[in-house]
């Protein structure tokens, strides 16, 4: 990481927020880590996706989908990122069928004929204050009255309500990178929950763009005071037991192995 300019994106961003410690391990350390299903099946239907919205619009069907998610699959397996680690043949097989089912579920929230994407998994940046804000994302429709609507896919279960405004942190992330650079206030930003299915929407404002913007700022002058003193708290939660890196983190040294199942005191 560059002294000079932090560099954020959504899922960095929301590592340092939910425990500095990973975020170090992630950004800082840059150490790899083995790819898990869900985050494998999660990288395929991403693929697909993009695949099935560059298709001429007749042929965006569920026969379509699954055509494109073969398609994707036979290039990419041999791809470490997409390809899950330590699965068996048939836990293999089952996890397509998961991602395929996956994709199928996109026709009970919208007919992808209809839609016409103007951008598919775009590249956006923006330089904040010392902070080099950047990021995929999903879908782009640029409407002919210009408003744009972002859309995110989603591979895990909808939040509950108290956690919906956390869930849009990455849509909101992308819609102020969208203003800030475009001058654009996206109309509309959606979640497309592909396993539930569901969508939820959101309709961004300048207040609240202000307003993360403001987190965003505060999150990047915590990020560079952890660079200057080293101090990268460990946050335990829930999430520790598929934390790829729970055998090195400080916050699990004092704890036996074989106590290790559930977060280390201080944790919630
Ligand atoms: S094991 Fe838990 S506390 Fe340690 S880095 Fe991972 S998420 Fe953070």
């Amino acid at each position: 990481m560059e002294e000079a300019l932090i560099k954020l994106s959504p899922s960095s961003a929301t590592d340092f927020k939910s425990c500095p410690q990973l975020f170090k391990f992630r950004s800082v350390d840059r150490l790899e880590e083995p790819v898990s299903a869900v985050q494998a099946r999660g990288s395929l239907v991403h693929v697909a996706l993009q695949r099935l919205f560059a298709l001429p619009p007749d042929e965006r069907t569920p026969q379509g989908a699954s055509w494109v998610l073969d398609e994707v699959w036979a290039e990419l397996s041999a791809d470490e990122e997409v390809r899950p680690s330590e699965l068996t043949e048939a836990q293999e097989r089952e996890w397509l069928d998961e991602s395929r089912w996956l994709l199928n579920n996109l026709f009970q929230l919208e007919d992808p004929r209809a839609v016409s994407a103007s951008r598919l998994e775009w590249w956006v940046e923006y330089e904040l204050v010392e902070t080099h804000l950047r990021g995929i994302i999903d879908r782009v429709e640029e409407r002919a009255d210009g408003d744009w609507i972002l859309t995110d896919y989603k591979t895990g279960r909808v939040p509950g309500e108290a956690r919906e405004l956390t869930a849009f942190f990455g849509l909101r992330f992308y819609a102020l990178v969208c203003w800030r650079a475009f001058g654009v206030m996206p109309r509309e930003i959606r979640l497309v929950y592909l396993s539930d299915p569901a969508v939820l929407t959101l309709a961004p404002h300048e207040r609240m763009l202000l307003a993360f913007e403001k987190q965003i700022v505060a999150l990047s002058a915590a990020i560079r005071r952890a660079l200057t003193t080293g101090d990268w708290r460990a946050r335990p939660s829930p999430f520790c037991m598929t934390c790829a890196f729970q055998t090195m983190c400080p916050a699990w040294a004092a704890v036996p192995s074989s106590q290790a199942e559930g977060p280390p005191e201080g944790g919630p």
